[in-house]
């Protein structure tokens, strides 16, 4: 198997310069963002931005920003080595690992606690911390439905760590797994709306062999809520099958795909059909869609989704 030695850069600044460096020699630079506990949905990710780049930096950070601090940051599954590993041998091996220090300016603000400050207000653990920071890139609308109505710091905190990952690497091509749809569609608005001179990549859902959407968190997963956790992608499977076939009112795609995954034990958050750009619900499909859902089983919050589009 082929292995490169990936370097791994802790520091802004030599990120940026490392990149600059590589660009007046000619490469183009693919960038995949990531948090880490690497699978291969994240390693197909790496293998789509060697199409369209010649050089990849993959970066490991969770970021607190985006999680509140009622979720589950603290117990985030995390293995450097591991992640290494894989990065060394996926394609010819990564250019770059960035794991940044840092990430987030602090300042010198740090007296009493968070709670304190932000008594009324919802708060990422980037603000319980009570940190310099106070920037935010927000994507108004898109950002509000989906897992925007569950988790409301979430997508404020993944643009803005998406924009500072993308002003210190500096790529020319991203990628981003169509597993968090909503997040992937939110980039590629911002990169838009921003003029950021960066091409945003969508790249299809790795699933395990039984259907299951890889993700970090199915290690979390107890194995009968692994077994129920089937329940999300059999309930798309069979929805997107009977739009197929004729069935465009969403209410009985709905339906029957929530009875599914309550019935198997999960706790559904959300279950949508929605526009495939706009992210808008819709009540009949006239054009493609994509189903989201996202469900609870015990401790583990899981998204999934399928496109469907009908001729
Ligand atoms: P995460 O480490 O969970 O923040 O994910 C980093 C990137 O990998 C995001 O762009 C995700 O959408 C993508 N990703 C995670 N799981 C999968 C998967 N099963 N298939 C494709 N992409 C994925």
């Amino acid at each position: 198997m082929a292995s490169k030695e990936p370097i791994i850069i802790t520091e802004k600044d030599e990120m940026r310069k490392w990149t600059r460096t590589m660009r007046a020699q000619g490469h183009t630079i693919g960038f995949v963002p990531t948090m880490g506990y690497l699978h291969e949905g994240h390693l197909s990710l790496i293998q789509e931005a060697y199409k369209h780049a010649d050089i990849i930096v993959v970066s490991i950070y969770v970021n607190p920003g985006q999680f509140s601090p009622n979720e589950d940051l603290s117990t985030y599954p995390s293995d450097f080595e591991g992640d290494f590993q894989k990065l060394k041998s996926v394609g010819n091996g990564v250019d770059v690992v960035f794991c940044p220090n840092n990430l987030y300016d602090y300042g010198n603000s740090q007296t009493g606690n968070g709670s304190e400050r932000n008594q009324e207000k919802v708060v990422s653990c980037v603000e319980d911390k009570r940190m310099g920071h106070e920037t935010w890139v927000r994507v108004e609308n898109l950002e509000k439905g989906l897992c925007g109505k569950s988790r409301p710091v979430f997508f404020r905190g993944v643009a803005t760590v998406v924009t500072k990952l993308f002003n210190i690497v500096e790529p020319d091509v991203a990628v981003f797994g169509k597993k968090d749809y909503q997040q992937w569609k939110i980039i590629q608005r911002m990169v838009r709306d921003l003029d950021f001179g960066i091409t945003v990549i969508g790249s299809e859902i790795v699933r395990e062999v039984d259907g299951l959407a890889m993700s970090s968190r199915n290690v979390k997963l107890s194995p009968e809520n692994r077994q129920r956790a089937l329940s999300i992608s059999r309930a798309l499977s069979i929805s997107k099958f009977q739009a197929e076939k004729g069935q465009v009112n969403c209410r009985e795609l709905i339906n029957p795909a929530i009875q599914l995954i309550s019935e198997a034990g999960g706790t559904v958050d959300y279950a949508e059909i929605v526009e495939q750009e706009s992210l808008e619900p819709v009540e009949t499909i006239e054009r493609p869609v994509v189903f989201c859902v996202a469900a609870w089983f015990g401790e583990v919050r899981l998204v999934d989704n399928m496109e469907i589009r009908i001729n």
